[in-house]
């Protein structure tokens, strides 16, 4: 009997559309495994999942797919290929534990920790594992935004970011008080918790985390360049004449270099319970010190993305990696 995948994709976040492309891929991939017989549902910013055809279909709690007429097909793993909300987010994920259906991918809380970049730095400095210096903000309130103006005069230049985003939704490089004026305000609105990062002179590296036969792997670090008068912006990501370069292994890291962020990924992955699948970005500067910077637990598969090319590179073919987690799943 063939297995019946549900693969979910948009979502009601900023990464809906991005979303959609790792999705194409996700989908691309699955086709040339015989037995899966996948069935994709977009998921719109009120939670209404709408097949293919614009039909509105409905997962319920027999576990059967159903769509207006009432007809439904049985679903026996899910997808859940949603950036941001509310995939990355864990509540999707939720739903599922509670449906007890399979699915790809962390579980609620690993999901909900990571994805919220405070939550990741606790976490990751009680599991010992050195993150960027940074300046947390509870509230939109004047004491609060004091510690942003001591963290820019500190610091010289600072991230602003939302807390809970992805895709450089919500980030802003400041380097003075009327741009941090208006940043904050800006991720105010996108996150309750903003987080105020030293802005670090850096080569951004990034490895794909991931169980392939049930053994983690970490694959050697590759290397996102973004042009030198941005940052790896939303922008240099996904639009058109983007100018970021990647390079799917890094060059010229010392042994010493490879050994650090090999093992603060697997404390990362084993710490935080990550499941499956997830990208660990990182900063090296020029002095050599290296920071984790945060936790992806639903990484983008875009034409553009990093963890489908590190995962390749490390001579692992995508749709056997994915039909062995579903087959093992199910
Ligand atoms: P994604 O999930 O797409 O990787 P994100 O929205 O979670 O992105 P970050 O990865 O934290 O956000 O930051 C986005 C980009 O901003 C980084 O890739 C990097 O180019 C830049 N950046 C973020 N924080 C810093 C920092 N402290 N110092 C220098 N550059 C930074
Ligand atoms: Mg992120
Ligand atoms: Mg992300
Ligand atoms: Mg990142």
């Amino acid at each position: 009997n063939d297995i019946q995948v549900l693969l979910i994709c948009g979502g009601g976040g900023s990464e809906h559309d991005v979303s959609l492309r790792t999705a194409d891929f996700i989908q691309r991939e699955l086709a040339k495994s015989p037995g899966i017989q996948l069935t994709r549902v977009t998921m719109d910013s009120a939670g209404r999942l709408q097949d293919a055809e614009g039909t509105l279909r409905e997962l319920r709690s027999d576990k059967l797919l159903y769509s207006a007429s009432g007809a439904a097909q049985p679903v026996d793993y899910v997808i859940p290929a949603i950036h941001g909300y509310p995939g990355e987010t864990g509540d999707l994920q939720s739903q599922l534990e509670i449906l007890g259906l399979p699915y790809y991918g962390c579980g609620p809380e690993a999901s909900k920790i990571c994805f919220n970049k405070i939550t990741t730095k606790l976490w990751l400095s009680a599991l010992g594992i050195d993150n960027t210096p940074y300046q947390f903000l509870c509230a939109n309130t004047a004491e609060e935004t004091a510690k942003a103006r001591d963290a820019l005069k500190l610091w010289g230049e600072v991230f602003v970011k939302a807390s809970s985003q992805g895709s450089s939704v919500g980030c802003y490089k400041v380097s003075d008080e009327a741009a941090l004026e208006s940043a904050l305000q800006e991720a105010f609105t996108l996150s309750p918790y903003v987080l105020v990062e030293k802005c670090l002179k850096v080569r951004e590296l990034e490895v794909a985390a991931y169980t392939y036969e049930g053994e983690l792997v970490i694959t050697a670090p590759g290397e996102v360049c973004a042009p030198s008068d941005t940052f790896y912006s939303y922008d240099e990501k996904y639009a058109e004449g983007s100018r970021a370069l990647t390079h799917v292994v890094a060059e010229g890291l010392s042994e010493a270099q490879l050994g650090w962020i090999d093992a603060a990924s697997r404390r990362a992955f084993v710490g935080l319970q990550l499941e499956d699948l997830s990208r660990i970005d990182f900063f090296l500067t020029e002095s050599g010190e290296i920071y984790l910077n945060e936790v992806n637990t639903f990484p983008g598969m875009t034409p553009i993305s990093m963890f489908p090319k590190m995962l390749q590179n490390h001579g692992h073919d995508f749709c056997a990696y994915l039909t062995a987690l579903i087959r093992r799943a199910v």
